[in-house]
């Protein structure tokens, strides 16, 4: 590997290690370091590499056809399952002793051992259910009223 794209690929990791967890498309982190002169290929093709060598995963957001990755080689990272809101993209580190019973309880009854560090549980976070709660009830209490 030439010189130049050695010292991409630090200014990249070191930038997804300062931000684990968080759901970033290429673009934002081309964005992030475009000051340190990393071309978006230059971006791809290292998100490529750290995608094959399991630091870095593709998550999918809900409504969104945007590819988005998160940093998730850190050692807090491999301990924890992870949950994941599609609706704003933020993620959880699952309590560890629920993560501990839920596998436990897979491997027990359906003979199935998880892999803690590539799974990620789809949902929606509070703040989502909030804003969800209160989305449909203004949507019922109109229906209500047209009803009334
Ligand atoms: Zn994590
Ligand atoms: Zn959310």
């Amino acid at each position: 590997m030439a010189a130049y794209q050695t010292k991409q690929r630090r200014i990249l990791q070191s930038f997804l290690a300062d931000h684990p967890d968080e759901s970033l498309s290429a673009a934002d982190i081309a964005a992030a370091l475009s000051a340190q002169s990393i071309s978006i290929s230059a971006v791809y093709r290292n998100l490529t590499a750290l995608e094959q060598e399991g630091r870095i995963r593709r998550v999918a957001k809900s409504g969104s056809r945007e590819v988005l990755y998160q940093f998730v080689d850190t050692e807090d990272c491999r301990e924890h399952l992870h949950l994941l809101c599609k609706g704003c993209g933020a993620t959880y580190h699952m309590n560890k002793e629920d993560a501990d019973n839920l596998i436990r309880m897979l491997a027990v009854h359906e003979q199935f051992a998880v892999d803690r560090n590539d799974t990620v549980l789809y949902g929606t976070c509070e703040a989502c259910q909030i804003k969800e709660r209160i989305r449909t009830n203004h949507g019922r209490d109109k229906e209500q009223k047209s009803t009334e």
